[in-house]
């Protein structure tokens, strides 16, 4: 570990998106490991925009990135669409500054022009595999004369810049990953601008932890290799560096990492909010993918992470994306929530849906969270658990229908005869409330010797299509006594033409 002692109020970390894409789970954890460590010493989180490839980067995903972000709460101090003391935070404003050290690295002999066009540069990287060498580049533009320089520049090439690498090793000490010396035979001098003029990512990153006054880089491993070249840099030009974290890989349940190239958008951020996970079950989940408490704490609280969250808990090998233990942990801060707030969640689901609108009535809609309970493992789910109640416009369930309504017609005769007797009952008891209801049912079936299953499930299916659901008395009531008549009626009709 590196022995620069950083006051806890002075730590700062960044998160650093590309914006080229969605906000992925690793992004994601990325973002909380740096946000709760700014949180836990007491620190700043800044959001910065890697956007100097300017091909692949776009304004839609920078605001996908920033709503995603903001739908997990992870609010930054400074940067992105929040400015700060080292504002501009995208680097595509930032020209100039990169534009200025790169001039001084020019100047102090540690870069130099590369004239080598794309299919000189392929015949040295061939020739480099065939020898074995480490450098897929020899560093060939080094050296070249004034004269050669010359001609380059007459016929018109556009020169890329290179870093100098040193001939001796470079340490990267890693609060997670340890120390290691990394072999200069192994890096290669590293183009920091591109012919277009843009600079590359390793010179802005590493230029820019050091403008912005960055004390910790906690970023995924897949970075591990820049790390060197980024140290290399700012040796170079006198910066002082950060402290580096490399946190292991998020994997898929084969082994292979999680990435948007092969798992698409089941790695995105938005699909979850759009299908009804809820923040704090998202932030709990990520936050267990390479950190651990203990061996046995799985539920953490945001407050709780923010006070036991430290990087001496955060493991060295790859963690393992596991959509049952995101599904246990959402419906577990499903149920956590009150009727009223559940309430609240679902509704915009329904109303995505069309199912409800401003008419709704707000008490009927939360007896109707009450009744589904525990049955929810996303918000998403409310449709399935309770379409029925907003529209008769439902399909028999042909397994149930088969199983508790029968297939000879003898059966569906009986059946028949049940749902007319209890449609009966339920036209005549006085009130309609779970407790009239319920008893004057029971003692229709205990004095006909009608199994109270049987009675139950076949009203259940002609009042919701399904055999499974919240409690049939809730739904009877819920639906009210001319709605259930209806669907008895409907039922029955339909009885006696299959
Ligand atoms: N733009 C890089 C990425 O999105 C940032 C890496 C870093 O944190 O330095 O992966």
């Amino acid at each position: 570990m590196s022995d620069t002692v950083v006051p806890n109020d002075k730590i700062r970390v960044r998160m650093a998106p590309s914006p080229t894409g969605f906000l992925h789970i690793g992004g994601a954890r990325t973002a909380l490991f740096n946000w709760l460590f700014a949180k836990h010493h007491n620190g700043q989180f800044i959001l910065r925009i890697d956007d100097t490839d300017i091909a692949r980067s776009t304004d839609e995903s920078m605001h996908e990135i920033y709503t995603a972000l903001k739908w997990l709460g992870l609010e930054w101090d400074e940067g992105g669409d929040k400015g700060g003391p080292y504002a501009p935070y995208l680097q595509s404003e930032r020209k100039s500054i990169y534009d200025k050290y790169v001039k001084q690295l020019l100047e102090n002999g540690n870069a130099y022009y590369c004239y080598c066009s794309t299919e000189e540069l392929e015949a040295i990287r061939k020739e480099a595999r065939s020898n074995k060498s480490t450098r897929s580049y020899d560093g060939r533009c080094r050296h070249i004369s004034s004269e050669t320089k010359e001609r380059y520049v007459s016929e018109g090439r556009k020169p890329t810049v290179r870093i100098k690498m040193p001939d001796k090793p470079i340490r990267v000490d890693d609060i997670i990953l340890g120390s290691r010396n990394i072999d200069p035979a192994t890096l290669e001098d590293e183009v920091i601008v591109r012919s277009n003029g843009m600079p590359n990512y390793n010179l802005t990153s590493i230029i820019d932890d050091a403008e912005m006054q960055i004390t910790h880089v906690i970023r995924g491993t897949e970075h591990l290799n820049n790390t060197p070249k980024q140290i290399a840099i700012a040796n170079a030009l006198g910066l002082h560096l950060p402290q580096f974290a490399h946190i292991p890989l998020v994997l898929d349940d084969s082994g292979r990492k999680l990435s948007k190239r092969h798992h698409g958008d089941l790695v995105a951020v938005n699909r979850y909010r759009e299908q009804g996970y809820l923040p704090e079950a998202m932030l709990n989940f990520v936050a267990r993918l390479g950190w651990s408490y203990d061996d046995k704490q799985e539920i953490f609280s945001v407050a709780e992470l923010i006070e036991k969250f430290d990087l001496d808990r955060v493991g060295k090998s790859g963690s393992v994306f596991d959509i049952k233990k995101l599904e246990w942990l959402n419906a577990h801060y499903i149920n956590e929530l009150d009727v009223s707030a559940r309430t609240d969640a679902v509704m915009p689901f329904w109303e995505q849906e069309g199912l409800v609108d401003s008419s709704t009535k707000r008490d009927w809609l939360e007896k109707i969270v009450e009744a589904v309970g525990e049955r929810l493992t996303t918000l998403q789910d409310i449709i399935l658990q309770t379409r029925y109640f907003f529209s008769d416009d439902f399909e028999y369930e042909s397994k149930a229908v088969k199983k508790w309504w029968g297939s000879s017609d003898e059966k569906k005769e009986k059946t028949c005869e049940i749902l007319t007797n209890l449609g009966q009952i339920l036209q005549e008891v006085t009130e309609f409330d779970i407790e009239t209801v319920e008893s004057a049912i029971w003692r229709y079936t205990d004095e006909n010797d009608i199994k109270r299953v049987a009675a139950m499930q076949a009203m259940r299916i002609a009042l919701t299509g399904t055999s499974f659901g919240p409690s049939l008395f809730d739904i009877v009531v819920l639906l009210g006594r001319d709605e259930v008549l209806k669907r008895i009626q409907r039922a029955i009709a339909y009885l006696n033409v299959i």
